[in-house]
């Protein structure tokens, strides 16, 4: 047997999805995207993600990349100072981005902001008081936070409650805990987004999770060009593969993979505030 008679990847357009799915977390603006993004955001209607969550990792990116979807309307935006970014933290830096929301209604919510010991790129105090910072700007906005937690989960826990965020609308962006974890999310009313890793047949605990967390609390999301999903893992993520990560959850709640699409899209657009998305045809008068 040659390695050339493995059967091709299934591609996401044969998936068929209805128009009305959601990708709530990429990062299109990545230079990866360059040099084919047009068609990148093409695939994703054609593939039935019908809006596209934009994260910019603070407001140099934000100035510098947002002309980059003029004339996509599905795509909207996000905008925050991740963890491993915390040293551009400055009350000028978050002055900066209180000016960009107020100017810009594509702009939806703050995030990704959190904390990451994983890499743990800057003092984790530093980390701290950007995290604070911009969930107090949130607060100001009253727009939702999108936090980013890696290996940091009782921090992370400890800074939200303390800014008063129990019970307010957040979204945990790219879950990847346990069924205890996901508990205490869900407990304190929040959202969470599932990402790609969800597919791979070892995270057994994030199996669980999943098949815990109710529906209408789920946003899927790539995370793109990060976390493939299978079978198209160790290869760039882009949004049309948002529909291998709603057949893994559906395989999970053996439920069909159109109610999970269907259902996570309506739950993103109700989360940033989108107008809602019909998988009928367009009725014509
Ligand atoms: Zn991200």
């Amino acid at each position: 047997m040659s390695k050339r008679n493995k059967p091709p990847r299934p591609e996401p357009e044969s998936l068929g999805l209805p128009p009305c799915g959601v990708d709530s977390h990429a990062h299109l603006d990545m230079d990866g995207f360059d040099a084919d993004r047009a068609e990148v955001l093409d695939r994703a209607l054609a593939s039935g993600v019908a809006r596209t969550g934009n994260v910019f990792l603070g407001p140099e990116a934000y100035q510098k990349n947002r002309h980059l979807f003029a004339g996509r309307p599905e795509i909207f935006f996000l905008l925050g100072i991740h963890p491993g970014d915390a040293d551009q933290y400055s009350p000028e830096a978050v002055e900066a981005m209180r000016q960009a929301f107020g100017a810009d209604p594509r702009l939806k919510a703050v995030g990704e902001i959190g904390l990451d010991f994983y890499w743990d790129d800057h003092p984790r105090d530093m980390q701290e008081q950007c995290f604070r910072a911009q969930l107090a700007l949130a607060s100001d906005l009253g727009l939702p936070p999108v936090i980013h937690c890696r290996d940091a989960f009782e921090d992370t826990l400890r800074v939200l409650l303390d800014a008063g965020y129990s019970g307010r609308k957040l979204l945990w962006h790219c879950f990847g805990g346990d069924e205890e974890q996901a508990g205490t999310i869900l407990g304190h009313g929040w959202h969470v987004s599932i990402p790609g890793p969800v597919s791979y047949a070892k995270n057994e605990a994030l199996h669980r999770a999943v098949a815990a967390i109710p529906l209408a609390r789920m946003l899927l999301e790539t995370d793109c060009p990060y976390l493939a999903a299978e079978p198209w893992r160790g290869k760039r993520n882009h949004p049309a593969l948002l529909g291998f990560t709603a057949q893994a959850v559906a395989r999970i709640k053996d439920k069909p993979v159109d109610e999970i699409w269907t259902a996570t899209g309506r739950n993103a657009c109700d989360f940033f505030g989108l107008p809602a998305l019909s998988n009928e045809p367009e009725d014509t008068p």
